[in-house]
C-alpha cells in the first residue's frame, strides 16, 4: 500500500472578533478576557493536522468505486461524480489533539469557545490540505466527500472504516486520530473522506436537507437529491422538500 503523507506544520489564526461573533460573546469584558486567553494558549499550543495519499480508480460500478484494486467504496452517489475521473485522495484532517488540555477547569460556555476553537484548527487543517493536493498534482479545482456526509443514503458513515484503512494506522496514530467502533472520530474535530478534481462545483451539503448547519457550504439543492438518491433510501433524510423552495 501507498505510503501516507502528513501535513505536520498547518498554519492557523485565531480571530478573537471573529471568534466572539461565532460563539455570541456576552458584551462583557471579563469573558472577553478569557476568550483572549483561551485563544491565546490554543494559538499556542494547537498543531491541526492533516494526512493524506493518492489512490487510483481501478474499477466503476453503478453504485461503487474499487479503488488500488481492492478498496471498494460503495456510494452511488460517489460513483457518479467520479464518473470521469481516474485519480481521488484519500485525506483525514483533524484539530489535533493537544488543545484538548485546555478544556480542563473550564465552565460549559468555555467549553463551547473551544470547540468553536478547534473547529477553525480543522478548517485550517482541511484548507491547507486541499492547498497541498493542488499545489502538488496540478490540480486546478478540487471537490470532496466523506462517509456520513449528506443525507442518510448518500455514503454510509460505516465506510469511514475504508478511509482509516486506506491511509494506515501508522498515518493516523501519526495525525492522532482514532476512528472508534461507532464510527466517531477523536478528536472530535476531525474530518475524513476522499478529495478529488472535478471542473464544476460539487459539495455533499448539496445533497443534506439539515436544516441550520452552521458548517454548510452550499445550500441544498432539490433537484440534485432527486437525481442522486435515485434507488437509495433517502427517507431517512433530515426534512421533505419544501412546497415554494427553489432548487439551488
Ligand atoms: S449541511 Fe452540514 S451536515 Fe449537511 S453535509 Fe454540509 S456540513 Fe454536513
Amino acid at each position: 500500500m501507498p505510503a501516507s503523507s502528513l501535513l505536520l506544520d498547518i498554519p492557523f489564526t485565531l480571530d478573537v472578533p471573529s471568534l466572539a461573533k461565532a460563539v455570541h460573546l456576552p458584551d462583557d469584558p471579563a469573558d472577553k478576557a478569557a476568550l483572549e486567553t483561551l485563544a491565546a494558549q490554543a494559538q499556542e499550543i494547537g498543531r491541526p493536522k492533516a494526512i493524506y495519499r493518492l489512490g487510483r480508480i481501478t474499477a466503476r460500478r453503478p453504485d461503487a468505486v474499487v479503488v488500488d484494486g481492492d478498496i471498494e467504496l460503495r456510494s452511488k452517489v460517489l460513483a457518479s461524480v467520479l464518473s470521469d475521473e481516474e485519480r481521488l485522495w484519500f485525506y483525514c484532517a483533524t484539530c489535533g489533539t493537544e488543545v484538548q488540555a485546555l478544556a480542563e477547569g473550564l465552565d460549559i460556555f468555555q467549553q463551547y469557545w473551544l470547540e468553536e476553537i478547534k473547529m477553525v484548527m480543522l478548517r485550517a487543517a482541511t484548507e491547507h490540505l486541499a492547498a497541498t493536493i493542488r499545489q502538488e498534482h496540478g490540480v486546478s479545482r478540487l471537490s470532496g466527500m466523506g462517509p456520513g456526509s449528506g443525507d442518510v443514503g448518500v455514503w454510509d458513515i460505516a465506510e469511514l472504516a475504508k478511509i482509516f484503512q486506506a491511509l494506515g494506522s501508522e498515518a493516523t496514530a501519526a495525525a492522532g486520530v482514532v476512528l472508534t467502533e461507532s464510527m466517531l472520530m477523536l478528536p472530535n474535530k476531525s474530518a475524513a473522506g476522499v478529495h478529488f478534481p472535478l471542473n464544476r462545483k460539487f459539495t455533499a451539503c448539496q445533497l443534506c436537507h439539515r436544516p441550520n448547519c452552521p458548517n454548510r457550504r452550499a445550500p441544498c439543492d432539490y433537484n440534485l437529491c432527486d437525481a442522486a438518491m435515485t434507488g437509495c433510501d433517502a427517507s431517512g433524510g433530515q426534512g421533505s422538500k419544501p412546497a415554494s423552495s427553489a432548487p439551488a
